[in-house]
């Protein structure tokens, strides 16, 4: 995907919009965690490597409240 190629991508959480439904969770779990207190923790941090993005990606557009975006930094 070219815009994984065009800089850092960072994952970027809308935390007022999260329920801690999961299935960002659900999708890359490695990545997100949902707390018992229904917090989200991003596990690794926010940055994507390259090789990460396509499944990030797809946990991202899952989110049913819209709290996830990626972002590209240069
Ligand atoms: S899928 Fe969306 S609402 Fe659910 S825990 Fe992940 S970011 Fe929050």
């Amino acid at each position: 995907m070219k815009i994984a190629q065009e800089g850092i991508v960072k994952i970027i959480v809308d935390r007022s919009r999260c329920t801690g439904i999961g299935l960002c969770e659900s999708i890359a779990e490695d990545y997100f965690e949902v707390g018992d207190d229904g917090v989200l923790t991003l596990i690794r941090g926010e940055s994507v490597p390259p090789e990460e993005f396509e499944r990030i990606r797809e946990a991202v557009q899952s989110c049913p409240a819209r709290a996830l975006s990626l972002k590209v930094e240069q």
